[in-house]
Order: C-alpha cells, then sequence, then structure tokens
C-alpha cells in the first residue's frame, strides 16, 4: 500500500513479463523459484498430485539428479516410474516413450536439452504422445532457455523449469512456467506471492537480474546461436584432429550450439581438468567423484560410451562471452595436456 513497495512490485512484474517474452508465455503463467531443481521439484509434484488415479510417472535415464533424485524418490513410495533409455548418441527412442506413456500415466518428464552432452529432445514429437494419453507434461528447459528458441504458444508443455545462472543471471533464481488452466498445488507453501503459488519473500534483486538476463538471451539469441556454433565447432573439429583416440559424445547435430562432450581415452577427466585450470582454462568432467569412488556419467554410462572413454570426459560450455582467442588457446594448450598425461598414464597408452 505505499509507494516504496509499489516500486518494487513493479520491477518484479516487469521482469515476469521479460521472462514470459523469452519462452512465449503470458506474464500470469510465470512464478519465480528459487533455483532450476525448485522449479523441477515443485512442477513434478504438482504434476504427479493433480489425479490420484494416474501415479504412474514416465522420464529418461538421462535427467538431471534435480529430476532423477525426485523420480527414485516416487518410485520408493510406492509409485511406478517409466525409465526411458538413450541410443550410442544420447538420443531418446520416441517409440519406447509411446510404449510407456498409458492411461494411467500422471506426469511425463523430459529435458529439453542434456546438460552433458548437449543433445536436444524432439519435445515437440514427444508433448504429441503425451497430450494424446491425457497426461501432464514437465520439461526441463534448463539448459536449452537462451541458448535455443522456445515458444510455449506452440507447444504442448503444461509445465517448463527454467534455471537463472545458466543464461547469466545471479545464481539462485529459477522460474516455472505453469499453463494457464494447468492445475498447480504449491511446493512451498507459506504467504501469498507469486499469485499463491510459492510461499516465502521473493527474492527482488535476483529476480530482476533474471528479468534482464532473459531480455539480453532474447535480444542476442539468433546470432549468438551462430557465432557460439561456429566457434563450438571450431573448437571440437581442432580438438578431435589433435588428440588421438578422442571422440564426441553426443549426436554431431542435434545439439546445443554452446556445449561440447569430448572422451579423451586412457586419461582422467579430473586429471585434464585440474591441468586446464592451472592455465585458467575451466570445464568441467563428465564424471562425478560420489562418496570417494570415481563414478562415470549416468549420462554417458546410459549411451553405452565404454568405461575408459567415460572417465576421460570432459564438457566444454561456451557462451555470450566465450571469444575466439580462448577457443584458439584451448586448441593450443589442451593436445599437449593429453600427449603428457597419457605419457604417465598406467594403462600405457602414449
Ligand atoms: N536441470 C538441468 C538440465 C541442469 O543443467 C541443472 C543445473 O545444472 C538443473 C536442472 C538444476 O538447476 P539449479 O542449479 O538452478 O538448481
Amino acid at each position: 500500500m505505499h509507494t516504496f513497495g509499489g516500486g518494487v512490485k513493479k520491477a518484479v512484474d516487469e521482469a515476469r513479463g521479460l521472462v514470459a517474452g523469452l519462452v512465449g508465455a503470458e506474464p500470469g503463467e510465470i512464478i519465480f523459484t528459487g533455483c532450476g531443481t525448485e522449479s523441477d521439484n515443485a512442477a513434478i509434484l504438482a504434476a504427479h498430485a493433480a489425479d490420484p488415479r494416474r501415479s504412474h510417472v514416465v522420464t529418461t535415464r538421462v535427467e538431471h539428479p534435480a529430476v532423477l533424485a525426485l523420480c527414485i524418490k516416487i518410485e520408493k513410495n510406492g509409485h511406478r516410474v517409466s525409465w526411458i533409455g538413450v541410443d550410442a548418441q544420447g538420443m531418446l527412442d520416441l517409440e519406447e516413450i509411446r510404449r510407456a506413456v498409458r492411461d494411467c500415466t500422471g506426469v511425463v518428464s523430459v529435458m529439453w536439452a542434456n546438460n552433458e552432452t548437449g543433445v536436444v529432445f524432439p519435445v515437440e514429437e514427444i508433448g504429441k504422445i503425451v497430450k494424446s494419453a491425457g497426461a501432464c507434461f514437465h520439461v526441463d528447459a534448463v539448459q536449452a532457455v537462451g541458448k535455443i528458441p522456445l515458444d510455449m504458444r506452440r507447444s504442448a508443455v503444461d509445465y517448463l523449469s527454467l534455471s537463472g545462472h545458466k543464461l547469466h543471471a545471479p545464481k539462485g533464481v529459477g522460474a516455472l512456467y505453469i499453463r494457464k488452466g494447468t492445475k498447480f498445488s504449491p511446493f512451498i507453501v507459506g504467504g501469498h506471492q507469486e499469485m499463491g503459488r510459492r510461499g516465502g519473500t521473493e527474492n527482488v534483486a535476483s529476480i530482476v537480474g533474471l528479468g534482464a538476463a532473459c531480455l539480453l538471451a532474447a535480444k542476442n539469441l539468433a546470432e549468438e546461436q551462430t557465432r557460439v556454433k561456429t566457434l563450438r565447432d571450431r573448437l571440437e573439429k581442432a580438438l578431435l584432429e589433435k588428440a588421438p583416440d578422442a571422440r564426441l559424445n553426443g549426436h554431431p547435430e542435434r545439439r546445443l550450439p554452446n556445449t561440447s562432450n569430448i572422451s579423451f581415452e586412457y586419461v582422467e577427466g579430473e586429471a585434464i581438468l585440474l591441468r586446464m585450470n592451472a592455465l585458467g582454462i575451466c570445464a568441467s568432467s563428465g564424471s562425478a567423484c560420489t562418496s570417494g569412488s570415481l563414478e562415470p556419467s549416468h549420462v554417458l554410462r546410459a549411451m553405452g560410451v565404454p568405461y575408459t572413454a567415460a572417465h576421460g570426459s570432459v564438457r566444454f560450455s561456451l557462451s555470450r562471452y566465450t571469444t575466439e582467442e580462448e577457443v584458439d588457446f584451448v586448441i593450443e594448450h589442451l593436445p599437449p595436456i593429453i600427449r603428457t598425461l597419457r605419457e604417465l598414464s598406467p594403462f600405457g597408452r602414449a
């Protein structure tokens, strides 16, 4: 009821409009959350609770842990979950989805693009299958938003998750698109914030940052898609040529323009990362250190990538801020790192 508060509300509403604009939604279809993980949890739990007669869940084996762990929990609570696999290029089999989705299916949750390989899933085709069975469709678009064009007006998606830090907004803010008319019960209950759909005081500064990031992403998307892809392809081509026994993980075409996942056989991904980090090169490894033992990535395992290759995988993520000089720097320095590590490798492959 006071001018000061009104100004803050206006800033949040503007940000809501900018997020909606980037994904072709109405402002009233967007709620702000704390992160992509919260958006995923909120959407899947709301969809799962929407109709108790439809408790079957369909998801994939290559989801982010934000979806994976929740679906495992739903399964442990006694509900059926169908896990869709991928082929050697990380692509989903639509026939398998068609067979899995049934009358008792309440929610199908599929990522738009994979966070490790960048592989883009056929969301439109999957949407048709989901809708013909009368189920709810959740899409984790955390990796896709701002990198490829998305339009909720021309899609069958009921819930779409996104996260600020994947498109240069501050960390610790996300959003969830909920199609108008879709059932939704809040994940976080409390005050009436976010139209009664997410209790708790809004993180106003980060929300405003997310709005600004969405505005910039929308403005630069077409141009950056091409520029970043050209840089990514140049990096990939050079590394695959210069480093023997290197292989690309993921479909070569149906991928986000900014992601490249390469396996360097006979070396540990973590060792490569450490040496690159010493030169100021930031990348990530496909494998995660779980309870002291090095587990290869669940995504690469689902693709059937051999153990030795999965362990030596490195994911490169380019962005609007990546320059040609930076790419050339990696092309110059990474192949000698691989060579040195192979000379030291107990697998004896030099
Ligand atoms: N989904 C995907 C595909 C992601 O890549 C990530 C984060 O890396 C998340 C969900 C989780 O988002 P957040 O880190 O904002 O919780």
